[in-house]
């Protein structure tokens, strides 16, 4: 056994076991142990130094024992006794703390746990601190049970710490009123409530080194990601008053071993640092302390905020925006008071992404299916400057400008031949309520043309298939899954359409007729009032990744002809090469009246999406009052996203490109490399279409921890409810999907 062996092993994410650990704790070459910690430090965990700061919202007359605590009233010492401060207390030293940059800010009480009156008034607390400032909170309020924890997590507390203290062979000689299963119960129903937990100790208090390691392992096992550690600071009065203090060495030791322990977790200081020497804080950020407790600490001696972040400055780590990012940045479907880790990228090559730390990933994603061709592509940037210089935008009201005539012109030959009018728009769900109003206003038109149509105008819903997906804004969201999309959330407010089963024929399986068999019954009884049949043709995409039988499109067109429907298709995600084909409908050969394409129609680049449709939808919606299609919206036609659009279809189409080779080179290479998936107990289902590869678990997975896991393995993967799926960039080179595929399944396969 060597240091190097086992520092190597953390890094490969192998847990060093008790045993191990022990044989450090004994090594005589300190300073090999600090740097290897200190390698651990940089390739494991945050970089980002972590700031929080406390209240000690009300102090003294504590009716527990704890040997080491000035505030028991089992001891007479000098501390503060006070009751609950108030709201505007909190507050006051909330922002100030978030003025100085400092992330989290908890309340804490002294005492078993707060009366019942005091939890009150300490959510009443929160939640006026929550409308008054973004700093995220924490709370560190004693034993408390799960209905408590979840009131304080409604008023908007996040985090819920309570310290293990010590080792579990320890604890009970230092306190009797009270046990450390009572803490784990407390941490336990803050999970359950919804809550982070942060949970350490005070180190120094007679505990041998052993354990000091025992309570390492403890807190790995609860999987804790921020450890508070405490060096204990004898209070006059209480009955460590006399312990004597642990030497530099051991506390760097310590912080050493509790790295190598819990490599990826925040070691934060909290009290009793400046027992240490300058060059002993200055040891400790470079072996392992990437957080700390600032300001002043509960009874002990703390430091100055500012004095503290000239000390982590020099040590390496870095104050990031990512607390703006989290106080003021909302991300797509995410929490603004508990939200989901967000990774800051610096740039993008191909098909990488480098983040802040310097980590580069294998993009995974293709930034939601768009960014094809890779990022910082030459042809791409090159169309986009020189565009920029002649002019970003204009509007598409009585002017039209080359961009777009070049783009129409490149769509043209690449669409169903029967799409002759192309309609511009900002973003795929745009396009999706241009296409629906066309829909609308085809048949208003229609029902203008004769006496005997009048009834047309009644043609203004929509019927669809479950699990589709397509978009956001409010029609698209109307079509979209009723279970998996927002139909629950928006309920009345939303329109009311009708929804079939999807087709349950797998693609390139065997096809079962009963499949359009409820899309005939459903059109022949609601026919009168249905404008248009919407759907995601051969690959369903958010609503659930499932590739279905190219039969089935025919039978909807069949259907749509035969009850005088319009049939949409939204190619926002399946178009431009994506499932092996150009665009989707032609794994079936069917046309569409209306087409929806978007995201990879600028290479990923810029918003911008196009409506399609034929002379006939078109002609119609202009022969009648309002004689114009009624949309308009400002970017339209937006010439510096033309002109990318053209810059990436010109290379898309051309023959050196070749999309077709490069897909087919993904499929196969997806089919072969994601197949033993199949096997894995946590899987469910395995599945792949063109640049599409789909692990679909047999649980809905923990996002967060899956997101980390898969930064940890150099991959951008987001996976949501039970599918973990890729759709890497066209341009992938194939040790880098090997890369890929190896990191997802090994991911999976850690899935408990
Ligand atoms: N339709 C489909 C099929 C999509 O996959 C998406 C985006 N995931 C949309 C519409 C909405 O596009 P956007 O996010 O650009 O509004």
């Amino acid at each position: 056994m060597t240091v190097e062996e086992l520092k190597n092993k953390v890094l490969q994410n192998i847990s060093i076991t008790q045993t191990e650990a022990e044989w450090l704790a004994t090594q005589p070459d300190k300073e090999a142990l600090y740097e290897a910690a200190h390698e651990i430090t940089m390739a494991r965990a945050s970089q980002e130094f972590d700031m929080c700061s406390i209240i000690n919202a009300k102090s003294g007359r504590c009716s527990e024992n704890c040997k080491w605590c000035a505030q028991s009233a089992h001891y007479q010492t000098k501390a503060d006794i006070y009751d609950l401060v108030d709201k505007e207390e909190c507050l006051r030293h909330a922002q100030h703390n978030e003025s100085q940059g400092v992330a989290r800010f908890s309340l804490v009480t002294s005492g078993r746990k707060p009366s019942g009156k005091n939890m009150q008034k300490l959510c009443e607390a929160a939640q006026y601190m929550r409308q008054k400032s973004s700093i995220q909170l924490c709370a560190s309020l004693g034993l408390l049970n799960e209905e408590e924890l979840r009131a304080l997590r409604a008023a908007g507390i996040t985090r819920y710490h309570c310290n293990l203290e010590t080792a579990p062979s320890y604890f009970p000689t230092l306190c009797s009123t009270h046990t450390q299963e009572e803490k784990l119960r407390t941490l336990a129903a803050a999970r359950r409530a919804g809550m982070d937990i942060c949970c350490g100790g005070i180190i120094g208090m007679g505990e041998s080194a052993m354990q000091r390691i025992e309570f390492a392992f403890t807190l790995k096992n609860l999987e804790v990601p921020s450890i508070p550690l405490n060096l204990l600071q004898p209070i006059p009065g209480t009955p460590l008053e006399n312990q004597a203090s642990l030497t530099e060495e051991e506390v760097l030791t310590t912080i050493a071993l509790f790295r190598f322990i819990n490599p990826t977790a925040y070691l934060r200081f909290a009290g009793g640092r400046s027992q240490l020497s300058k060059d002993g804080v200055r040891k400790s950020l470079y072996i392992g302390v990437n957080s700390a407790i600032v300001g002043d600490l509960l009874t002990t001696l703390g430091s100055k905020v500012s004095e503290d972040k000239v000390l982590i400055e020099e040590a390496g780590y870095r104050f990031s925006d990512s607390q703006f990012d989290r106080e003021h940045l909302w991300h797509p479907y995410t929490s603004t008071t508990n939200p989901l880790p967000v990774y800051k990228v610096k740039r993008g090559d191909g098909a990488t992404i480098t983040l802040e730390s310097g980590q580069t990933l294998i993009e995974g994603m293709s930034s939601w299916w768009c960014m094809v061709h890779g990022y910082n592509h030459p042809a791409l940037n090159q169309a986009a400057q020189e565009q920029i210089t002649k002019m970003s935008h204009v509007m598409f009201g009585g002017l039209t400008h080359d961009p777009a005539i070049e783009l129409g012109k490149l769509l043209l030959p690449l669409i169903p031949p029967s799409m002759q009018k192309i309609f511009y728009a900002d973003s795929g769900s745009v396009a999706v309520e241009v296409a629906m109003k066309m829909a609308v206003q085809y048949w208003y038109a229609q029902s203008q043309s004769s006496s005997s149509e009048a009834h047309l105008a009644g043609k203004r819903n929509f019927i669809t298939i479950r699990h589709g997906y397509h978009g956001d804004t409010w029609n698209a969201m109307s079509v979209c899954d009723p279970v998996t999309g927002m139909h629950s959330l928006f309920g009345d407010a939303l329109p009311v359409r009708y929804f079939v089963p999807s087709p349950r024929s797998r693609f390139g399986g065997e096809w079962n007729a009963e499949d359009a068999q409820h899309l005939r019954n459903a059109v022949k009884e609601h026919h009168e009032e249905i404008a248009a049949l919407i759907l995601e043709p051969i690959v369903q995409g958010a609503g659930g990744m499932w590739f279905y039988h190219p039969q089935y499109l025919r039978e909807a067109a069949r259907i749509c002809e035969e009850y005088n429907i319009l049939l949409i298709f939204d190619e926002i995600a399946t178009g431009f090469g994506r499932t092996g084909k150009l665009f989707a409908w032609e794994h079936a050969g069917v046309e569409p009246d209306i087409m929806c394409t978007g995201k990879s129609l600028t290479g990923g680049y810029m918003t911008l999406s196009a409506v399609l449709t034929t002379n006939k939808v078109a002609d119609t919606i202009s022969c009648y009052p309002p004689e114009a299609f009624m949309h308009g919206p400002t970017f339209m036609g937006n010439p510096l996203a033309c002109a990318v659009a053209c810059a990436s279809i010109r290379l898309l189409t051309s023959p050196e490109y070749n999309w077709k080779e490069k897909v087919g080179r993904i499929e196969t290479q997806l089919n072969r490399e994601l197949s033993p998936a199949r096997n894995l107990p946590q899987v469910a289902d395995v599945r792949v279409l063109g640049a599409i590869g789909v692990v679909e678990v047999r649980n809905p997975v923990n996002m967060a921890w899956m997101q980390r896991r898969f930064v940890e393995e150099g991959i951008w993967v987001r996976p949501f409810g039970k599918l973990v799926y890729i759709m890497p960039p066209f341009i992938i080179e194939p040790e880098q999907l090997t890369k890929l595929t190896t990191g997802l399944l090994k991911i999976i396969e850690e899935i408990q």
